[in-house]
């Protein structure tokens, strides 16, 4: 994608530094060792599959193997990150390097998400002189906040998918195979210029729309079948993530009732999501109409989730978290109704807080019917 604006990456270790004091509940920690890939990514704009990142009040330390040597030089300096890369060709002398750095910084904070009990085992050896602790979502926090050129992308990559279900939801007339129609939505967005899927797209029609993670399946997708698509792309390294459930001809009355509801509940909690709102108002804002409407026992799973340089990130909007939105934050609201045996219906939209409420990423039309 050409015209997007540059993202301020070097500017992040020290948003991340910011949050050691409080990290690990108050003991804080001195040092952070970073693990997962899409927080290597965010502090750095190395994008290799392998790879660790040390942060220290002072100091930004970036090790990989041999296979990444140019590519990482190439891609920090690119992003404007000042940081030491080191290349390791074993585990053990990447984590060397690692110590190197991280000397005299006692408190040494691990990604207790990224890190394997075999990892662990390691870290403990080599790091005996240090004492880890284990934190969580601590990067993750520091990335719920978009900065205007990450939304860019975001934003990009909704309206990539909005473009791609344009060009194709006519053809769902002619009745292609669920697969098929996933397929072509996949070949559209990469057209459009998405590097690749975000996820495996969902396209469940009647039946097969009850199970909300439904595989495309080798179904035509019929006449008067509620029909759930959810799907998105990735631009520059951010996703998308956007749902609709149509119906080609007339799904019935009771379909419609089913669809109507979760429309209502999707607009209700959309219109919950404003700066610092609890995410679990949101929720219950979704979850309320459904309930009302005698299908909360149908809605299985939670209202929304953070999206970024991840599908699924931070925030959850669910009946049981504690966080609030803030400006900045990108997340969806995708309520849904599935019955066994019958079908099911979710609306998805993915929005950004503003400072005076929220502004939807996916703009295409909330409609049933088929155009
Ligand atoms: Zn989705
Ligand atoms: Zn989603």
């Amino acid at each position: 994608m050409t015209g997007l604006a540059p993202m301020d990456v070097a500017a992040r270790a020290d948003r991340v530094r910011a949050a050691f004091a409080g990290a690990a509940d108050v003991a804080g920690i001195d040092a952070l060792l970073v693990t997962r890939l899409p927080n290597v990514r965010y502090l750095t704009g190395f994008t290799g599959s392998a790879g660790a990142v040390a942060v220290t009040p002072d100091r930004l330390l970036l090790v990989t193997d041999g296979r990444y040597a140019e590519q990482s030089r190439a891609q920090l300096e690119a992003a404007g990150v000042d940081a030491t890369v080191v290349i390791g060709a074993t585990q053990a002398d990447q984590l060397a390097a690692v110590a190197e750095v991280v000397a005299g910084h006692d408190r040494l904070g691990v990604e207790a998400d990224g890190v394997t009990w075999a990892q662990q085992r390691d870290l403990a050896g080599r790091f005996g002189a240090h004492e880890l602790v284990a934190t969580r979502d601590l990067v993750e926090a520091v990335r719920r906040v978009k900065e205007p050129a990450e939304v860019a992308r975001i934003r990009a990559a909704c309206a990539i998918a909005d473009g791609a279900l344009h060009e194709l939801l006519p053809g769902l007339a002619a009745g292609p195979t669920e697969r098929e129609f996933a397929l072509d939505l996949e070949f559209a967005m990469r057209r459009r210029g998405a590097t690749k899927v975000s996820f495996d797209p969902i396209v469940a029609a009647g039946p097969n729309g009850a199970l909300p993670h439904a595989r495309p399946s080798d179904r035509p997708i019929g006449r008067g079948e509620l029909v759930v698509i959810d799907f998105g792309c990735v631009v520059d390294g951010y996703c998308s993530d956007m749902t609709r459930t149509v119906s080609v001809g007339d799904p019935g009355p009771d379909a419609v009732r089913l669809w109507e509801a979760v429309r209502e509940s999707q607009r209700r909690g959309c219109a919950a999501v404003a700066p610092g709102v609890a995410c679990a108002t949101v929720d219950g804002a979704s979850r309320g109409v459904l309930d009302d409407a005698g299908l909360g026992e149908y809605f299985v799973h939670s209202t929304g989730h953070g999206v970024g340089l991840e599908i699924h990130e931070s925030p959850r909007v669910a009946r049981t978290t504690t966080d609030s939105l803030a400006v900045g934050f990108v997340v969806t609201v995708e309520p849904g109704v599935y019955l066994p045996g019958v079908g099911g219906v979710r609306i998805e939209d993915t929005l950004v807080v503003t400072a005076d409420g929220a502004e939807p990423l996916t703009e295409f039309p909330i409609q049933l019917a088929v155009p």
